[in-house]
């Protein structure tokens, strides 16, 4: 905070509230804004209704409520006042939605209610908002906003966190705009004293997009649409079959009044053949041609099921609203396909949120605080965004502006516009989603540029796998290609296990996990010469691996290779897919959002079971080898209580405190009420504990401490636990490679895949011109596919060994090493040892 700024107020109280459309993610929100500001020193509050409940305020409240007991504290607490905040017995009113409770406590008439830190407990895994949500016409109106105004001030809120749509932030802004004027009036009614007038003169707020469509500007993400994507895709996995059983045809409505995000995105996540959106209606005029034209080709060869997907908003070029009843009767009547209408509506809202929806509300949740800590009446009210894998502010009303542009850009039929105004990632889904589903006939280059391009999967599976192969065969069939699948990595091609693949035998590929053309990790040094000499009988012009650090260290064995055998100088291209995300250089690598969800499902049902019989802390171990990402971002993502990390290690001094805080922490629970916790620890743990243990004692007491050792992780914290807790463990191991690859690793599959393939044309097209007998390949032409603050990179691979731990095979930098402390910040560690 930048000194001349004014220092909070310890004793300022922060109120959130949730408004408009649901979305999945807003109890994160809620949950990480009450404990970020309590960590910050404040008053936590929720709004429930959303505006509704500003407008109502307290003022109806039947009698005054005691708030519940504190604990008895006996222990000496490194910071005491945490306990003020600990609870105040709403929690729960909440959570069970009854208002009302059977010792008295009722919610009944109170709508803005302070809450502690125990009250939010659990919230993460609900869908929905628990705080509840409305539309309200009396906010709209300048009188409904002067009661809203009067009630924070009576209740002595200071600042406002808003969590939904475009319409709630418009909100926001208006309210924050005239809040001197509704002060003013106040003043004049002689509803507040001049006191108050001083103290409340300045209304901090700040907003956080809450919205399934994606449809806001300035920020890559909004809260919730990630879940009701996983929600549609979970959908449309489910109908592909049974269309494929009948050779149906399913249109499919999914929402999205302005924005396509999540039709688009499902469509490629679920391999769809033809899309409408409200940005880019069908070039074709009538569409319906290019329609029947597009399904009559993958009819023609063979494919038994055909997926169309229809937004809500979906339109033609003259802004004439496309619906799905309409596209069924076309293709029932123009090509006879029995065809069925699916309308997804609400279940696409609902469900528990997907981890990247814990994740970004979490951090959106404890940047929205610290906005509201450094507001100043100069600053604007922000809108907590994330761009490029970063949290960032942006002012709330250019957002909105920007957002509002998009729908006046298509209502003036301007759709290049309206494109412009979606992020480049957007017209980048869409090209992608036309060239891996659309099936041209027509080649598309001259022969001599055509290859032969070996595909290979290495190490371990990891979602998304099948689908970047898939992307890359279709890519390959489009441009008059030759896709050559290599099984079992670089042994099935000294087996000569490899076959052409075809459009239509992928085409199932996109939700499948594991690795459908076989996996290996053998490294092409098992016998380089016999490696380059079936590149040479197959002539394979080029090589796309798809793996993990043993690809990547695979494909620097066969650059380094290129100094003994020619075979080697053809384009070479490393897509990173692996659960442990420890190729260096990229953020995220195919198959760990997939791991991340496979996680934060087993740990949901872990901890439901660990509360149900008794306190229990269930140890959980992860996979990811020496590389701490599926542990500290998973810990993160299921609000786990301790999480060890490979890249932190643990020590004698570290488990004791753990222990003590585990224990302080079940002391300060409510009496009688079992409560389930988890830890987190990555899968080599035991080994070094043991270590710490041994190397911990001298040469008398060794004996005993080698008993102790023998003893797992889990079984010295029941042993300490005592009375107070028990534990188990749980190992996830092989479960975590997921069965169904996310949305989020198919639709990353579809865009690196395609890359990768731009990148192995533009350097066999620069080999084309050296003279055919010398040519060579230049270091470039050998790279790892990164994501870089969201931007795509090929970096050479020579690049990468730079940045890498090649000891401990991971990256020498990682974006989410500051996430353990804030893992232990917000189960307030600091505060309880
Ligand atoms: P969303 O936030 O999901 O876009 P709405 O557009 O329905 O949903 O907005 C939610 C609530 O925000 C409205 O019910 C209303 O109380 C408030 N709101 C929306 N627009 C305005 C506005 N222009 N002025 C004041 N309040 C507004």
């Amino acid at each position: 905070m930048a000194p001349d700024q004014p220092q909070p107020s310890s004793s300022m109280k922060l109120a959130v509230l949730t408004s408009g459309g649901d979305s999945a993610g807003m109890n994160a929100v809620v949950r990480a804004v009450v404990k970020a500001g309590i960590l910050k020193g404040c008053e936590a509050w929720i709004v429930r209704e959303g505006y509704e409940g500003l407008v109502r305020g307290n003022l109806e409240a039947e009698a005054p409520f005691a708030p519940e007991p504190l604990p008895e504290i006996t222990m000496k607490l490194h910071d005491p006042s945490f306990i003020q905040n600990l609870r105040f017995g709403d929690g729960e009113l909440l959570r069970d939605g009854t208002g009302d409770h059977p010792g008295g406590r009722s919610l009944k008439g109170r709508y803005i209610v302070r809450v502690g830190w125990d009250d939010v407990r659990g919230w993460f895994a609900e869908g929905g908002t628990l705080i509840g949500t409305a539309r309200s016409a009396a906010f709209r109106t300048p009188e409904g906003r002067l009661t809203a105004a009067h009630n924070l001030i009576i209740e002595g809120i200071d600042a406002l966190v808003v969590c939904g749509g475009d319409g709630s932030l418009t909100g926001a802004d208006i309210f924050r705009s005239e809040w001197p004027k509704l002060v003013q009036q106040l003043r004049a009614d002689g509803k507040i004293t001049d006191e108050q007038v001083t103290r409340y003169g300045h209304l901090r707020i700040v907003g956080l997009v809450g919205s399934i469509d994606n449809d806001m500007s300035m920020t890559d993400m909004t809260i919730g649409a990630s879940t009701a994507l996983h929600r549609i895709c979970e959908a449309i996995d489910n109908i592909n079959s049974t269309a494929s059983s009948h050779s149906r045809a399913f249109v499919l409505e999914v929402m999205g009044r302005h924005c396509g995000w999540l039709a688009l995105q499902a469509s490629i996540s679920a391999g769809a053949d033809f899309i409408f959106i409200p940005e880019r209606p069908p070039k074709v005029n009538p569409w319906e041609d290019e329609l029947c034209e597009a399904i009559k080709r993958h009819r023609a060869i063979g494919k038994r099921k055909t997926i169309v997907i229809v937004a809500e908003g979906a339109q033609d070029s003259d802004l004439k609203p496309i619906h799905a009843e309409y596209v069924k009767d076309v293709l029932a009547e123009r090509l006879g396909l029995d065809t069925r209408v699916t309308t997804l509506g609400h279940t696409q809202r609902g469900g528990r949120p997907c981890a990247y929806d814990r994740i970004l509300p979490t951090l959106q949740g404890v940047d929205a605080v610290n906005a509201l800590l450094e507001s100043t009446p100069e600053t604007p009210s922000y809108m907590i965004g994330i761009r490029e894998n970063k949290i960032i502010r942006v002012p709330l009303m250019e957002a909105v502006e920007m957002t509002r542009a998009v729908s006046a850009a298509i209502s003036e039929k301007d759709f290049e516009k309206a494109m412009s105004f979606r992020d480049p990632e957007f017209s980048d889904s869409l090209q992608g989603f036309h060239i891996v589903s659309e099936l041209e006939t027509e080649k598309k280059l001259p022969l001599e540029q055509r290859m032969r391009i070996g595909i290979m999967h290495i190490g371990a599976p990891a979602g998304g796998m099948n689908a970047a192969t898939r992307t890359a065969v279709r890519y390959c069939v489009r441009q008059g290609h030759t896709p050559l699948g290599i099984s079992n990595g670089f042994r099935g091609l000294l087996d000569d296990n490899l076959h052409e693949l075809s459009w239509l035998g992928v085409d199932s590929w996109m939700a499948r996990g594991g690795s459908e053309l076989g996996t290996n990790r053998t490294q092409p040094d098992i016998d380089l010469g016999t490696v380059a000499a079936k590149f040479q009988e197959y002539n394979l012009q080029a090589l796309f691996m798809i793996g993990g650090f043993e690809a990547f260290t695979s494909l620097l064995i066969l650059e380094n290779g290129r100094k003994y055998y020619p075979a080697f100088h053809i384009p070479m291209v490393h897509l990173p897919a692996t659960i442990s995300n420890n190729v260096p250089m990229t953020e995220f690598s195919l198959g760990s959002d997939t791991s991340l969800n496979a996680l934060v499902d087993a740990c949901d049902a872990i901890k439901q079971s660990a509360s149900a019989s008794r306190n229990r802390v269930f140890v959980v171990e992860t996979q990811g080898g020496r590389c701490g990402y599926l542990a500290t971002v998973g810990a993160l993502a299921v609000g786990a209580n301790i999480v060890y990390t490979p890249e932190h290690g643990i020590s004698l001094d570290t488990l004791r405190d753990d222990v003590k805080f585990l224990k302080r922490r079940y002391m300060l629970d409510v009496k009688g009420k079992s409560e389930g916790r988890i830890v987190i620890r990555y899968d080599h743990l035991t080994c070094v504990l043991r270590l710490c243990l041994i190397n911990a004692c001298n040469e008398q007491k060794r004996g005993r401490i080698v008993g102790i050792y023998h003893r797992c992780h889990h079984q010295i914290l029941k042993e300490e636990g005592g009375s107070l807790f028990d534990s188990r463990q749980a190992s996830l191991g092989h479960t975590l490679q997921g069965g169904v690859p996310s949305p989020m690793d198919r639709a990353r599959a579809v865009r690196l895949s395609l890359k990768c393939m731009a990148f192995i044309e533009k350097h066999h097209n620069l080999m084309l011109q050296q003279p055919t007998k010398s040519r060579s390949a230049d270091r470039e032409s050998a790279a790892v596919i990164t994501i870089q603050a969201s931007s795509v990179q090929l970096v050479p691979v020579d690049e990468v060994v730079a940045h890498a731990d090649m000891k401990n095979r991971r990256g020498k930098r990682t974006w989410w090493e500051g996430m353990k402390e804030l893992v232990e910040a917000l189960v307030a560690r600091p505060q309880l040892i």
